[in-house]
């Protein structure tokens, strides 16, 4: 990506987005202190202008085993034990479809301990994603700390982690809500996980998307991190700096690159369901954006939350997983983990 800068910054409008000029002074953050796509003047969204015009100038990507495109799989684990409206919603749904077993599996897992918890699924998840030849991230938080209530102990997660790495799957961090601003705590969740898995963390995506530009990201290069994919809206899919493929980002402040490689998010489950009126209406949205990336031959990054999976009342998110991932394994695509993306770009140097 290095001598694309010179062609890149011939075009002023394409190099601000590229770059995300406009995020370095923002009039308008949200209540979580994301900069929020209706603060962007890009509206073309859904084209990604900076890619296309890298391709224009003769940039190409290859995959393994002449794949067309990749897909980068991923699943911020924000849960680990139903909160009670989620149970509660569950419930109700099991009740409405009649399904009795799925109504005890929600309501009475407890007595048969945490273990049992109907959102403790990676192995459902995986074994999902290996029937399409593929594999996927998971992204664990490491803290303590959150806004709205205390989430899990990654310390009582050690098996499932071990399970999911032993696999091949991977094990990335969940960035801490108060962690995207502070050098410091980045470290600290990031050792804690490291611990936990016995071995090393290369991924990070931020919880609640929370990132200050260009900031965070050289607070997680320092961290130790190989790349982070936060970069996407809570209230929009798309492509939130033009770009369809994995970049080294540039800081504007220093005038260099930051040698880290964000894997921009595309299309996250909640963003996904909320942005669209209906089911299909969901997946018309989805195969746009996947047509579109497999043109390029880029790279397209989906976030489905693992509570998104064995969760009733979520039913038609993990119904559209499925779809996506028959539809992409149909177009010949690479679905892979963001870590096996990372060493893709590494090793060719891109
Ligand atoms: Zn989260």
């Amino acid at each position: 990506m290095l001598h694309s800068y010179d062609a890149l910054r011939q075009h002023g409008e394409l190099w601000d987005l590229y770059t995300r000029k406009e995020e370095y002074t923002p009039e308008q953050l949200d209540q979580y202190g994301c900069f929020p796509y209706a603060a962007s003047t890009n509206k073309n969204i859904l084209e990604p202008m900076v890619s296309e015009y890298l391709a224009d100038n003769g940039f190409d990507y290859k995959y393994p085993a002449h794949k067309e495109f990749a897909v980068c799989l991923t699943h911020d684990v924000d849960e680990i034990y139903p909160p009670l409206n989620h149970a509660l919603l569950s419930s109700l749904t099991c009740i409405k479809k009649r399904d009795f077993s799925g109504f005890k599996e929600q309501v009475f897992w407890k007595l048969h301990g945490k273990e049992k918890s109907p959102y403790r699924n990676f192995r459902e998840i995986m074994d999902l994603e290996e029937k399409y030849g593929a594999c996927s991230s998971f992204y664990f938080l490491a803290t303590n700390s959150d806004i709205t209530r205390f989430r899990y102990t990654i310390e009582d997660l050690e098996d499932d982690l071990g399970k999911i790495n032993d696999r091949g799957w991977e094990v990335g961090l969940h960035g801490g809500y108060y962690a995207f601003n502070d050098p410091e705590e980045i470290l600290r969740e990031k050792k804690r996980l490291e611990k936990v898995l016995d071995g090393e963390v290369c991924g990070n995506r931020n919880h609640y998307l929370r990132f200050q530009v260009p900031d965070s990201w050289e607070y997680l290069k320092r961290a130790g991190f190989g790349y982070d994919t936060s970069l996407g809206y809570n209230e929009m899919v798309g492509f939130r700096n033009g770009m369809c493929h994995p970049f080294r980002p540039y800081n504007l402040h220093t005038g260099s690159e930051i040698n880290i490689l964000e894997i921009p998010l595309t299309i996250m489950d909640d963003t996904l369901f909320e942005s669209a009126t209906s089911y299909e209406e969901a997946w018309e949205l989805s195969k746009r954006l996947i047509d579109t990336v497999a043109a390029y031959h880029g790279v397209i990054c989906l976030n489905w939350h693992s509570e998104s999976f064995h969760c009733p009342f979520k039913g038609p998110r993990e119904i559209m997983y499925k779809k996506i991932l028959q539809y992409c394994s149909g177009k010949k695509a690479w679905m892979t983990s963001g870590k096996k993306i990372y060493d893709w770009w590494e090793k060719n140097e891109y």
